[in-house]
């Protein structure tokens, strides 16, 4: 793995780096992205939001018999072909027993999710048919085609069929399908163990005093909660003093043990920004400054660990920005490592009603709110440090370099919905 912009400790005079764009940087986290060994085998229940390791494919038909989606009567069309039929009734299935052949001239009783008697080709609804008194005939009144509210054997999944591929993120609908084929455990990828710590003299936590000059430490609840989302287990080694040693000190720790370490503050390189030496003397590094707001500096690299190595990202310490460098890069970056097979959130092109006159250089990512009539507004503080308008906004506007808005056109959306997932 080469890290573009990798620190030279050679060059006494620091050149200007140019700044990276979002997909560049992205380029480069996938690339250096390896999907982690481990599989591990639980049981279907308990597999939501981990990542499948190997395809599944059904060993039997969905349904696995013809079966009605109605409650009426089966019938043969054909008795039915002439408008209203009187028919005998015959039997009585309701869903779970198994029917006799039907005679020809006759009607079953049937209901909803029975399997349809041999000889049955179609179903009329109840509500199509006039039951006699006694029960033992029925009037059906329309004519049925063949096949009429019958669901087929394997009309949703045929024995044999791919019903997941290897790398898919198993959410409720995808547990419900490996269900329906009788699947009772999945393989899946082991979870990722990710550290996190937060730089900054000026943090304090909720549930103390806010000293003077003091701030409470949001970023700890908004990163550990988006690791929890992705499936990750977190050890969270807390704040940690802006200190060169105090940096390094964690940084050692927090890599015993883990796969992957995430940081928050501390990344830009004043005196008080001490992660980048601190990954240096501890592994190695690359400070990347991404063409986008919010969100400029991004570190990325290894800290050592014995003979192996935990990834290191460190995001900004503005809420925002680290909120978005997450989503954007630290997101598709443990998605890889997961081995999912997609990483890109779902993007969507939508209507701003709104006018963003002045274009920036960088590639910006705006908070913005679907309105009632479906298109977008935008929240009118879009500072970095204002962590309202994540909770006000559906989603961020994707606009890339140089690009004013105008009322109606259309915009690139990433739904948060999608992020956070
Ligand atoms: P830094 O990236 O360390 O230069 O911090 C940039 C800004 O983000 C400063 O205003 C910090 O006070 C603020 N900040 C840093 N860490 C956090 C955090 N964990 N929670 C909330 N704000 C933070
Ligand atoms: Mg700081």
């Amino acid at each position: 793995m080469t890290l573009p912009n990798s620190s030279d400790a050679s060059s006494s005079v620091p050149a200007k780096k140019p700044m990276l764009s979002a997909p560049q940087a992205l380029a480069f986290l996938l690339e250096a992205a390896t999907p982690l060994d481990g599989i591990e085998t639980v049981p279907t229940l308990e597999a939501n939001g981990r990542i499948l390791a190997g395809r599944q494919v059904s060993q039997l038909n969905v349904p696995p018999m013809d079966n009605t989606q109605m409650d009426g009567y089966a019938v043969r069309a054909a008795d039915c072909a002439g408008g209203a039929a009187v028919l005998p009734v015959s039997q009585r299935i309701p869903a779970g027993h198994v029917g006799q052949p039907l005679q020809p001239g006759t009607a079953a009783r049937i209901f909803t999710g029975a399997m349809m008697p041999a000889g049955a080709d179609a179903v009329v609804m109840q509500e199509q048919c006039e039951a006699a008194a006694d029960g033992k005939s029925v009037t059906i009144k329309h004519a049925p085609q063949a096949g009429e509210w019958v669901r087929r054997t394997g009309e949703d999944i045929r024995s044999g069929a791919e019903i997941l591929p290897a790398g898919v993120r198993l959410r409720a609908q995808e547990l419900g399908l490996a269900a329906s084929v009788g699947l009772a455990s999945l393989p899946v990828r082991r979870k990722l163990h990710v550290a996190v710590f937060f730089t900054g003299d000026e943090l304090a936590m909720p549930g103390e005093a806010l000293k003077p000059g003091a701030i409470y430490n949001s970023n700890r609840y908004t990163l550990r909660g988006l690791l929890e989302n992705l499936g990750c287990t977190v050890s969270d080694f807390g704040i940690v003093p802006d200190s060169l040693a105090a940096t390094r000190e964690t940084l050692r720790r927090a890599a015993a043990g883990h796969d992957l370490i995430v940081t928050s503050g501390g990344v830009s390189v004043g005196d008080e920004d001490h992660v980048k030496p601190a990954v240096e003397a501890e592994g190695r590094l690359s400070m990347w400054q991404i063409a986008i707001k919010p969100g400029k500096p991004l570190a990325f690299g290894e800290v050592n660990r014995g003979e192996g190595k935990a990834y290191f990202i460190g995001l900004p310490g503005n809420p925002v920005s680290s909120l978005v460098t997450f989503l954007l890069f630290v997101r598709p970056f443990i998605l890889r490592l997961q081995g999912a097979a997609h990483t890109a959130p779902r993007a969507y092109a939508m209507r701003a009603d709104f006018a963003w006159s002045k274009a920036d250089k960088r590639n910006e990512f705006l908070r913005a709110r679907i309105n009632r009539e479906g298109g977008l507004d935008l929240f009118a503080n879009q500072g970095s440090a204002v962590l309202t308008s994540c909770v006000w906004g559906d989603g961020l506007i994707d606009n890339p370099p140089g690009q004013t808005i105008a009322p109606g056109d259309l915009v690139r959306f990433l739904p948060f919905d999608a992020l956070l997932s």
